[in-house]
C-alpha cells in the first residue's frame, strides 16, 4: 500500500517545542499563563485586531459571540448555509433559530444579494436577525464590502467566522477584522494548528474582557467561587498556546506554500482546460489575497467530457490519496432540515460537482507527482 496522501496535515515548524518545554520547565501547565497572553498578542498584530481571546476551539468563540450579542431562544441568526457545521451548531446551543443564506459564485461565500433580500423579508416580518455570521470559505475573503453595508444599513452586527481564514485579506485588511467579532480556528487540520484551538477577535475591549470572564466559569470577585452568570471552560491552555506561539512564527511561509499548490494545480489543469475541459477555481476578486488553505476544483460532467467529481475523487481514494467533496450545505443536512433557507443553486452546485484537492503546506514533490500521475489517467481516460 502507498504511503497516504492527506488532504491538509499538521506542519510543525522549529520553534513550537521550544515553546512548550518552556511550559514544562517553569511548570506554567496550568490553563492561562505567558504563552497565551504572547499568542494572543501575536493574533493581535497579524490580525490587525485591537482586542483578542485564546479560547478552545473556533466553535466556543462563535459560541461565545452569539452570547455577547444577546442572541437567546427563539431569536434569529442569519448563517452561511455553505459551511462547516460548526457555523451553525452554536446558534442551535443557545435555542436560537438559523436561517441559511447561499453563496455568490464568485467567491463561494455568502450572497450579499440574497442577504439584503432575507434582510427586507425579515422586516417586513418584524423580526430582524440578530446577528449575521459570513464565513471565509477554504481562505477565501467573502464580500465584506457589501455584507457590512447591508448589515448596517439594518443595523444587524456581523460575526465573522474567520476560522478558514488566518492570513487572507481585503485591500490588505486581514479577514477576521471586519465584524463585531472575528473567529480564528487552530484546529489538527487548519492553516496553522495548537492540535486544538480558537480565538475571538474585535475591536471592543469590553466585549473580549466579557468573553475571557465567561469563558473561566464566569467567577465573580471575591476570595470564594462566587457566581451572577452560567460560565464555560472555554479558556485555551498555556502548554497549546506555545505550540500557537510557533506556529505564528512560520504562518507567512505556510501561506506561501499553499498559495503556491493552488498555482501548481492551476497551470496542471490549464493543459486540459485548453484541450477542451472546464475546471473551474475559486478565484480572488480584485484587491483579495486568499490564504488558499484548501485548493478546490469545479467540475461540471456537462463541460468536462462526462467526468464527474466521483470519478476523481474515487480513482484518487484507490491511490491512497485523500480528497474530499466540498461542504455539505447546511440547507441540505438532516440536523437543519425544518430551518428556512434563501437559495440560489449555487452552493447546491459546488456540493454537487466540488472537490478539494490535498492542500498542505507540507507535501513533498513526489506526492504531488503520484496526484498529478494520478489526474492524467483519469483525464486520458475522457479523450
Ligand atoms: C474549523 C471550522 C470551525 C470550527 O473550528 P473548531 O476550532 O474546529 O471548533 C468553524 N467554522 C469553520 C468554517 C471551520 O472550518
Amino acid at each position: 500500500m502507498k504511503s497516504k496522501i492527506w488532504l491538509s496535515s499538521p506542519h510543525i515548524g522549529e520553534s513550537e517545542l521550544k515553546y512548550v518545554n518552556e511550559a514544562f520547565v517553569t511548570n506554567w501547565i496550568a490553563p492561562l499563563g505567558p504563552h497565551v497572553n504572547a499568542f494572543e498578542h501575536g493574533l493581535q498584530v497579524q490580525t490587525k485586531s485591537s482586542h483578542v481571546a485564546a479560547l478552545s476551539s473556533g466553535t466556543s468563540a462563535i459560541h461565545l459571540a452569539l452570547i455577547l450579542l444577546g442572541v437567546k431562544a427563539g431569536d434569529i441568526v442569519f448563517c452561511q448555509s455553505f459551511t462547516f457545521s460548526a457555523s451553525a451548531n452554536p446558534i442551535a446551543y443557545q435555542g436560537a433559530i438559523p436561517i441559511f443564506i447561499d453563496s455568490e459564485s464568485e467567491t463561494w461565500n455568502m450572497d450579499p444579494i440574497l442577504l439584503k433580500f432575507a434582510l427586507d423579508e425579515a422586516k417586513q416580518n418584524g423580526k430582524l436577525p440578530k446577528a449575521i455570521i459570513p464565513v471565509h470559505l477554504y481562505g477565501m475573503p467573502a464580500k465584506m464590502d457589501e455584507i457590512l453595508s447591508i448589515a448596517n444599513e439594518y443595523g444587524v452586527p456581523v460575526i465573522e467566522d474567520a476560522a478558514e481564514a488566518l492570513g487572507s485579506s481585503i485591500e490588505n485588511k486581514p479577514c477576521g477584522s471586519y465584524g463585531e467579532f472575528g473567529v480564528l480556528s487552530f484546529n489538527g487540520n487548519k492553516i496553522i494548528t495548537t492540535s486544538g484551538g480558537g480565538a475571538l477577535l474585535s475591536e471592543n475591549a469590553e466585549m473580549i474582557e466579557k468573553a475571557r470572564f465567561l469563558a473561566t466559569q464566569a467567577r465573580d470577585s471575591a476570595p470564594h467561587y462566587q457566581h451572577s452568570h452560567i460560565g464555560y471552560n472555554y479558556r485555551m491552555s498555556n502548554v497549546l498556546a506555545g505550540i500557537g506561539r510557533g506556529q505564528l512564527e512560520v504562518l507567512s511561509d505556510r501561506v506561501a506554500s499553499r498559495r503556491n499548490n493552488f498555482e501548481r494545480y492551476k497551470h496542471y489543469f490549464s493543459k486540459y482546460n485548453i484541450a477542451g475541459f472546464n475546471i473551474h477555481f475559486q478565484e480572488e476578486p480584485e484587491g483579495y489575497y486568499s490564504n488558499r488553505w484548501l485548493t478546490c476544483i469545479l467540475i461540471e460532467p456537462t463541460k468536462n467530457k462526462g467526468l464527474t467529481r466521483e470519478e476523481i475523487r474515487l480513482a484518487m481514494d484507490n491511490e491512497n490519496i485523500e480528497t474530499r467533496p466540498l461542504w455539505k450545505p447546511m440547507h441540505q443536512q438532516p440536523v437543519f432540515s425544518t430551518s428556512k433557507s434563501y437559495l440560489n443553486g449555487v452552493s447546491d452546485k459546488l456540493f454537487e460537482n466540488g472537490l478539494c484537492l490535498p492542500s498542505g503546506s507540507n507535501l513533498t514533490e513526489h506526492e504531488f507527482e503520484r496526484i498529478f500521475n494520478c489526474l492524467d489517467n483519469i483525464f486520458s481516460k475522457h479523450n
